[in-house]
């Protein structure tokens, strides 16, 4: 898809943030250009479009930025998928490693019910330990993720392998 270059040249990569040695792929750079910007949300919208997704779930804080654009479009609600302490009710969790640290994701009970169609959204899947434990949450509330959704795959480190099976659609790579 000829989007996919313009997507690719908006995002900046900052060397050695948020530490020495990390390559910070930046999506703030891709937000600046309205028309990259909205060739990402329309490309995700063409592909889940009809396919009867009943909920976008959106993982701090990126996942806030791309996931309910395409909530709105596709007709679904959107839910987000915080840090610790940010949700002020009850709230189920998942503990995940990442590529620098350690963090748990909260979801509150009651905004997905059991048989839902779910779509996680986040900017970019490293490791994939944060797509793993978001998944983890929304299939113990008895929902059916259909999808992970990213803006930028690490190939290099493997965290498809994290997945299960699970499939994984993503705009750009970054090697
Ligand atoms: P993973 O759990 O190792 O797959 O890391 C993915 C999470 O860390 C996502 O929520 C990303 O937003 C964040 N992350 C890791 N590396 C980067 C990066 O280079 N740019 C932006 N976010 C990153």
């Amino acid at each position: 898809d000829p989007r996919i270059h313009a997507i690719k040249t908006q995002i900046r990569v900052v060397p050695n943030f948020p530490k020495p040695g990390i390559m910070f792929q930046d999506i703030t750079t891709l937000l600046l250009d309205p028309k990259a910007f909205k060739d990402t949300i329309d490309l995700f919208v063409e592909r889940y479009k009809g396919k009867n997704i009943s909920v976008v779930a959106g993982i701090e804080a990126r996942g806030f930025i791309f996931g309910p654009p395409i909530a709105l479009a596709i007709g679904a609600k959107f839910v987000p998928l915080r840090k610790p302490r940010k949700l002020p009710g009850e709230v189920i969790f998942e503990e995940y490693t990442l590529e620098y640290g350690k963090d748990r994701l909260e979801m509150h009970v009651g905004a997905v019910e059991p048989g839902e169609r779910a779509l996680v959204v986040d900017d970019l899947i490293a490791t994939g330990g944060t797509l793993c434990a978001a998944m983890n949450l929304l299939e113990r509330v008895g929902a059916e993720v259909v999808e992970c959704a990213c803006v930028i795959e690490l190939p290099d480190l493997q965290g498809r392998q994290r997945l299960n099976g699970k499939p994984l659609y993503v705009l750009v790579e970054y090697h």
